[in-house]
């Protein structure tokens, strides 16, 4: 099967489309034929060095993974997907061995398995996954659209629903708001009845955000993000901010909650140290809350909640797999807005109707 396979790392990475076997599907796995696979940044970090415990080269990235299944290992039993079914995969699995894990703490697995991180993930023709990370595609969206789902709506139902408890109602700031993960915060913020506010980096970013549904957006550049804030909500203050941008946001995003608010923040975009003064939360009353994995069963409520309330994920561009490495040129200029994807016609996939093939 083709496959884009890195060897090395940094300036030794060679990363290329290249011919290898197709996998065998271990005990509890199931083969599937990638439709359709979408790019993270991890995919391009961990060309530059293995961030995750577990990573080795020879590697095959692609974390958000959507196919059919193929074949079936030993042991995957009635409940496990059909050959046929088509799915999208929760690339993260935990343990359920360890102390966490026995704890009722799987999130923080001290041994977690991530396909197109620990193990081969989803850049290649065939992909083997644990039967038990296979869910179905939401009704409504095809394989693009699904593909699109795992890690950015995972990671922003854990901060959002999990971590902040948001209610309808309430004022959401969320930092960055056309990143990939903010993307699935606003969205997820407004089927939640929440009306959100956004900060994003120049006019273009307004606009998007502007689009996704934000009522405000501040420019977290030119403009002071704080009395933006208290003007919208009338000198209230937000009662909760998702944060992955990290330094650069944080002691805004602290003075812009309303007293007894909650920042949930997850996420290092610009650096992972701040100094802070205490007495401007505890005075307060204010809760700082920090997100990080998602449970399987998680995945599962996003996808039902997706499903209910008919969320389309933007989509920037639709790559086929043999110009993969233009795709991922993209995400590394940096100039894109939603998910970039890609595509093996061969297996069927077809463009969605909010995405386009290039
Ligand atoms: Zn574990």
């Amino acid at each position: 099967m083709r496959a884009q396979v890195q060897h090395g790392f940094a300036s030794g990475a060679d990363v290329r489309i290249v011919d290898v076997p197709v996998p065998v599907p271990g005990t509890g796995e199931v083969v599937i034929e990638v439709q359709a696979c979408s790019l993270n940044r991890l995919d391009l970090l961990q060309q530059e060095a293995p961030l995750v415990r577990g990573f080795s080269v020879p590697h095959i990235a692609g974390l958000d993974v959507a196919g059919t299944v193929v074949r079936h290992g030993a042991d995957v039993g009635a409940g496990g997907p059909a050959i046929g079914d088509t799915v999208i995969v929760n690339p993260v699995s935990s343990c359920g061995q360890c102390a966490n894990c026995r704890a009722g703490f799987d999130p923080y697995c001290s041994d977690v398995r991530s396909i197109g991180s620990t193990r081969d993930g989803g850049f290649a023709e065939f992909v083997a996954v644990p039967a038990a990370s296979c869910h179905a595609v939401p009704a409504g969206l095809d394989e693009i659209q699904a593909a699109c789902l795992p890690v950015a709506y995972a990671t922003a139902w854990r901060a959002l629903v999990t971590a902040g408890g948001v209610a309808p109602g309430e004022w959401v700031l969320v930092n960055a708001a056309t990143s990939g993960v903010s993307t699935a915060l606003v969205q997820l913020a407004i089927a939640h009845g929440a009306r959100v506010i956004g900060t994003a980096g120049g006019a273009a970013k307004i606009d998007h955000a502007l689009g996704l549904g934000c009522e405000f957006v501040v420019d977290h550049y030119d403009d002071d993000v704080v009395a933006r804030v208290m003007e919208w909500t009338g000198g209230r203050g937000v009662d909760l901010v998702v944060d992955h941008v990290g330094p650069a946001l944080f002691e805004a995003s602290i003075a812009a909650l309303r007293p007894e608010g909650r920042m949930v923040f997850c996420g290092t975009t610009t650096g992972t140290d701040i100094e802070m003064s205490l007495p401007s939360v505890y005075h307060w009353g204010k809760s700082l809350i920090g997100s990080g994995g998602y449970s399987d069963d998680e995945f599962t409520e996003m996808l039902a909640f997706v499903e209910h309330h008919a969320l389309e994920p933007v989509i920037d561009s639709v790559w086929p797999f043999d110009r993969i490495g233009d795709a991922q040129a993209r995400m590394e200029a940096g100039r894109f807005f939603g998910k970039i994807v890609v595509t093996f016609e061969s297996h069927g996939a077809v463009a969605s109707s909010n995405g386009r093939m290039v």
